[in-house]
Formats: C-alpha cells, structure tokens, sequence
C-alpha cells in the first residue's frame, strides 16, 4: 500500500500498468487465459462474442455462462478499462468528443463524428505525446503513457456501442472509418497499435471485425516504424503529417525532422504505398505566413507529383495562447491551385467539432 499522500500514478516510468484485458490478447492467449483460470478453454470464444460482438461487457448479460463462472472471469479478463468523464456534442449532436479517464487517472479523449455517408472515429493512441510539435495542443503537455492495445480498442468498442445503441442522432449505424488521430504518435506505440488493429480488424468474434482499408494510422514521420508497418502485411491507410516541404521550417514544425528528413520520410511513405497498395495521405496544416507561401505549395507540388498520393489541407485551429492562425482564404485557394497544378490530388479537411476542442490538434485532456 502507498503512504498517505503518496502519488503512485504520477510518473510514467513508475506508473502500474493497465490490467490486462481481453482485447490485449491474440484468441490463441484468450484460451490459455480461461484455462488458467480453471474454465473450459471454449469460454474464451463465448467472452470474445460478447465483446467483440455485442459489446456486452456487463457480466449479468452472459446467460451462456454459469452464473459462478461470470465473476471471475469478467474480474480477470474484463475489467473496467475506462470511464466517461462526459461527452460533448456539436453539430447537432452528430460530432460528440467523449473525455476518458483510465484505471490511473489518466486523461484521453476520442471523437465520433457522423456524416451522410459515413460515421468516422478519432481515437487516441497515447495519453499526451512526446513529439512536441509547436502547433499541437496535445505536443504542448508531453507525453504521459502508452495506451494498452485494450485501451485503444476499448474507444472504439464504446463509440459502435453508442452508434447500435442509436445514442446519436440519425438511426443505427456500423462505424466506418477508424482515424488514429487523437492524441499520441501511433507509431511510438508501434505494438500496441499493431495489436489493436489485429482486434478491430479480426472477423467476429476474434475481432470487431473493421476493415482494414478504413482505417487511417497518422504519424510524423518515424522512418523505421514506418518501414516496419509496412512489413506487417495491412492494407490500412497512411497518413504522414508533413507541414513542410523543405527541412529547415520542418525541423522547427514537427520536430522529430531533425532525426529524419522530409525526403526519408517520403521515401518511407511511398515503400508503404508500393507494399500497401494504398495512396498516401499527406496532411499539411495551413499556417498563415509560416508555411503556406506559394513556393513551399510549388516545392510540396513538385516533391508529391506522380506519386500515389492525396493531401489534406487542415486549416490550423489555433491553440490556446498560439500565436499563429490559419492561412487567408485566398492563400489556401492558390496553395490549391499550385499543388492541382502539378496533377496532386488535393482537399482542404472540414474542421468538425471546433468549438467542443474536438477538432484536429486540439485533444489535450486539459479539463479533467
Ligand atoms: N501524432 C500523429 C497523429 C495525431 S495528430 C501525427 O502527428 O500525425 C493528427 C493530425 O492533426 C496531424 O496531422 C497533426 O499534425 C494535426 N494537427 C495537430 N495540431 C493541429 C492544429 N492545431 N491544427 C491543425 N492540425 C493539427
């Protein structure tokens, strides 16, 4: 037991872990799991049902289970991972940012958004971030932890849960499209990640059963990660934030540029591209006079024609006490126009749930 007045979570490297859950584990581990506990190996495959898909976490839900059995599974292989702080809407409700607190007090958040067509999820990966890149909201308060696979998935299992549930507005509906870009650098978490993505991929009930192809992993640029995932044999999408064509305003904008370079960073993308099958997603955030001049738009252009690709203008949202803004609307419409003019691809990015801070950047937990 801790001494009174003694903090136990504070630090990272002293942190306890997540309990282990059963969206950690691989089905093979699941078995081995309900074995130890003394239970019939099949149980695994029935737990995995009502998670993966009922979203059934409450034991009292598990008739197919004897009632002894609930407990002691549900306290070993489902525990609570996470609770709702509150949720916030806009949007008429259909973009709702939901803030987490996990078993040690830490803060993240994910944010349903729902279109006519589609129903996306921004999801956290990490509790803070460690690339510290100026124009972020979450960059600014440093990284807390890692996420477990489970804590990721969990997000995710909770966002279709609502969705089935009719929570929001518009009928029932299956989520589409999973983004990793809330808080954190997916790709510094790399095991946890590839974990989670097995667990929302996998068909039912291994997996919630997700395709791969609607799901988005963004990152600033790891080299080696990046190589890595391209390894694993995903048909999932790539998105690199990019900010900046040319080192020397790259270095200052996503730091981790000092270690590798616009052009291995580019490099990586497109062995992901070739290996994937999928066209990279290159997202660039207008900063007034910082990086949106006409020859950055016309380097980007040059850097980008002919290759797969698409880029997506985010118009920065300003963070609290930020001294730059998004770009003049005319400014935006010819860095456009510069990069159509090299046959780039190009969209400028909605900023959905702006005034709940749940648009891009702004996830920093900072209310708890
Ligand atoms: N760490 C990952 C994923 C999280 S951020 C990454 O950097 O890719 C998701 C996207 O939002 C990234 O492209 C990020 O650069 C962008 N972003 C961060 N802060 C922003 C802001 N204030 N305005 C616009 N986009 C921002």
């Amino acid at each position: 037991m801790p001494a009174p007045g003694e903090l136990t979570f504070v630090t990272p490297r002293g942190a306890k872990k997540p309990p282990r859950h059963l969206a950690d584990l691989t089905p093979e581990e699941r078995r081995a799991a309900v074995a130890e506990l003394g239970e019939k190996p099949f149980r695994a495959k029935q737990l995995s049902q009502h998670y993966f898909a009922r979203y059934a976490d409450d034991p009292a839900a598990w008739t197919d289970i004897p009632a002894a059995a609930r407990g002691k599974l549900a306290g070993d292989l489902l525990p609570e991972l996470m609770s709702v702080v509150r949720h916030i809407s806009c949007d008429d409700d259909t973009t709702r940012k939901t803030l987490w607190r996990l078993f040690d007090g830490t803060l993240v958040e994910s944010v349903l958004m729902r279109y006519p067509d589609r129903v996306t999820m921004c999801i956290s990966s990490q509790a803070g971030c460690g690339m510290n890149c100026p124009f972020c909201a979450t960059g600014q308060a440093g990284l807390t932890r890692n996420l477990s696979t489970a804590e990721i998935v969990h997000q995710i299992v909770a966002g279709m849960r609502s969705l089935r549930d009719e929570e929001i507005p518009g009928g029932p509906a299956r989520l589409s499209n999973i983004v990793f870009m809330g808080m954190g650098e997916p790709l510094a978490n790399y095991k946890r990640v590839i974990g989670s993505i097995r667990r929302l991929t996998d068909p039912e009930p291994d997996g919630l059963g997700l395709s791969q192809r609607g799901i988005t992993v963004s990152t600033v640029g790891l080299v080696p990660a990046m190589l890595r995932f391209a390894d694993e044999g995903l048909k999932c999408r790539l998105a690199v934030s990019l900010h900046a064509p040319d080192d020397e305003l790259r270095d200052t904008l996503v730091p981790v540029n000092t270690r590798w370079k616009v052009r291995e960073v580019l490099d990586a993308a497109w062995h992901y591209a070739d290996v994937s099958g999928r066209r990279i997603s290159i997202e660039y955030a207008l900063i007034k006079d910082i990086n949106d001049q006409a020859w950055r738009a016309d380097l980007l252009g040059r850097l980008l024609k002919g290759r797969r690709v698409h880029v997506n203008l985010i118009p920065l949202n300003p963070t609290p006490g930020s001294k730059w803004t998004a770009s003049r609307p005319e400014d935006e419409r010819a860095f456009v126009a510069a990069l159509e003019s090299h046959g780039v691809p190009v969209t400028v990015r909605d900023t959905r749930g702006q005034e709940i801070d749940g648009a891009c950047g702004q996830l920093a937990a900072s209310e708890g």
